[in-house]
């Protein structure tokens, strides 16, 4: 079979770049090893971890909130395989709306594991053996649970996100290892349920990356929802009992043992490129098993581009679909471009974190001088309303044009707060101009106007 271009891997990445492919009238294939299409973030990712942490956050309030709004409920208890089996319909529908797409979009879809046999050819081994030809390849491959050296996740007690997306009970004690988006967002999701979680960090502080007064927050309102934290605590051993599981680690003072049903081990993702036989397209991976790129995604192999989690960046969904459009409309002959410093990130704990542009410490490290503005959501007519007290935004703006350079919120549905603040980014506003913007009252957005009048001469209204 000859195509224009055969994409493999079917994550937000590659679904994308394929429909936008074949939007432009490229004939196109794409390769999936697995039954499903979706790849991480639909199977095994951002969707089903969506779904339980919306599960998880509804008993949390019927148990911690509806008495003080005047509703009372008894026996309350939690389902989890019905938890569970729900979750899994909404993955179902999800990867049913991607065979759709590729249907509705002329895409064939080649289900098996893809390999180069060279820069124009691919095998793809399923069911049978195909052989497919094309003009060019987009690699979108995407990552995988990365381990610690000398630690197995035996997928029994020792765990990933994968496994705990689905386990068979609810656990009654749990220990994730690295306390960064995945760790705390499962993390929430048992502390919810009841499960008595603990956290080892390596660094000081929880999200590390992440502009630190978000850390700082999270930490204090993690703890009321009962997560325990160790930071600055170096694992050295994790054993399966059995039964059980045994994770040590070492502080500044000195040795601790943690004994749990489980074992999360949430301490990055690793690109994957095994089977890919990249060697055959003359291509080789970095030192961290990257593919390299250049601005056009496009790798040392002019006619191959990769994109999406197995390349440099954030590994995100959004930021993967943003690299599959830039792909098909380079190879289109148009001059797409990429922003990387407006790509949101969130977690979605709950306050939710989001964040765009630069942290303080990045602009500090880059001695730009910079003006903050920083507004409590326990101010907002919005939150009290909903209960939800905790968080503020943090607009960080340049100290002489008074450009936005930074946002930074936890807070209520902080998430789709931050749409705003890239609105605003993306048009280089000034934090004034978001602070003279109409934000409809009473909403919670109008804690992100206030954080802007702050930032601009200390003039937030409800202070
Ligand atoms: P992937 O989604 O990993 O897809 C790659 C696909 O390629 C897979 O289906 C794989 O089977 C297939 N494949 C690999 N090799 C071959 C081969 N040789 N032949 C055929 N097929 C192959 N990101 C967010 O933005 N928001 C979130 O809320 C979020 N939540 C997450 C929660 C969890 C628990 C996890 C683990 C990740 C989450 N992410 C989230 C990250 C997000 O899932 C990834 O950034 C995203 O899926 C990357 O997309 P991708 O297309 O690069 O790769
Ligand atoms: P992460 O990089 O977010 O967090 C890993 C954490 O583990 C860090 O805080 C790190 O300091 C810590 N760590 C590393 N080694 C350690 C050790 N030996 N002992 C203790 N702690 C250690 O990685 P993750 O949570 O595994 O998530 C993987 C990727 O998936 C991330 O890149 C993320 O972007 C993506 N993801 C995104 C979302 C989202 O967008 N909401 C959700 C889940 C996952």
């Amino acid at each position: 079979m000859k195509y224009d271009v055969v994409v493999i891997g079917s994550g937000p990445g590659g679904y994308v770049a394929a429909i936008r492919c074949a939007q432009l009238g490229m004939k196109t294939a794409i390769v999936e090893k697995y039954s499903t299409l979706g790849g991480t973030c639909l199977n095994v990712g951002c969707i089903p971890s969506k779904a339980l942490l919306d599960s998880s956050e509804h008993f949390h309030a019927a148990q911690h909130k509806f008495e003080k709004h005047g509703i009372e409920l008894e026996n309350l208890k939690v389902n989890f395989p019905q938890m569970i089996s729900r979750k899994q319909g909404v993955v179902d529908q999800m990867t049913k709306g991607v065979d759709f797409l590729m249907k509705k979009n002329k895409i064939d879809v080649h289900t098996g594991m893809g390999s180069f046999v060279n820069k124009n050819t691919i095998l793809v081994k399923g069911e049978e053996e195909v052989t497919l030809e094309t003009d060019k390849v987009i690699i979108a491959t995407g990552s995988k649970p990365a381990s610690l050296p000398g630690m197995e996740i035996d997928k029994d007690r020792i765990i990933s996100s994968t496994e705990a997306l689905s386990l068979p009970d609810l656990p009654e004690s749990m220990v994730i290892i690295g306390g960064g988006v995945i760790g705390l967002e499962l993390g929430s999701v048992y502390a919810r349920l009841g499960t008595k979680v603990d956290v080892v960090e390596y660094m000081d502080s929880i999200i590390p990356t992440m502009d630190r007064g978000l850390g700082k927050e999270l930490n204090r309102v993690l703890k009321k929802l009962g997560l325990k934290f160790h930071l600055s605590h170096k694992v050295t051993s994790v054993t399966n009992n059995g039964k059980s599981v045994t994770v040590k680690a070492e502080g500044k003072k000195g040795e601790i043992a943690l004994e749990a049903d489980y074992c999360l081990v949430s301490v990055g993702r690793r690109p994957y490129t095994d089977g890919l036989n990249l060697e055959a397209a003359g291509l080789k991976t970095d030192d961290r098993g990257r593919i390299e790129v250049n601005d056009h995604l496009q790798t040392a192999v002019p006619n191959i581009y990769a994109i999406g989690d197995v390349v440099r960046g954030a590994m995100l969904a959004h930021k993967a679909e943003e690299e599959g459009v830039l792909v098909a409309e380079t190879m289109a002959g148009q001059k797409p471009h990429i922003d990387y410093n407006l790509i949101p990130g969130v977690v979605y704990t709950w306050p939710e974190v989001a964040s765009v542009g630069q942290t303080e410490e990045q602009l500090k490290e880059k001695s730009i001088a910079y003006k903050t503005g920083q507004f409590a959501f326990r101010a907002n007519g919005g939150a009290v309303a909903g209960m939800d007290l905790d968080g503020f935004v943090k607009i960080l703006s340049d100290e002489e044009t008074d450009e936005v350079l930074g946002v930074h919120i936890i807070g209520p549905r902080a998430a789709d707060l931050i749409a705003e603040a890239v609105v605003a980014m993306e048009f280089r506003a000034s934090a004034e101009d978001i602070a003279r913007m109409s934000h409809a009252h009473p909403t919670t957005s109008e804690v992100t106007k206030e954080a802007a009048l702050a930032a601009t001469g200390n003039r937030a209204i409800h202070m």
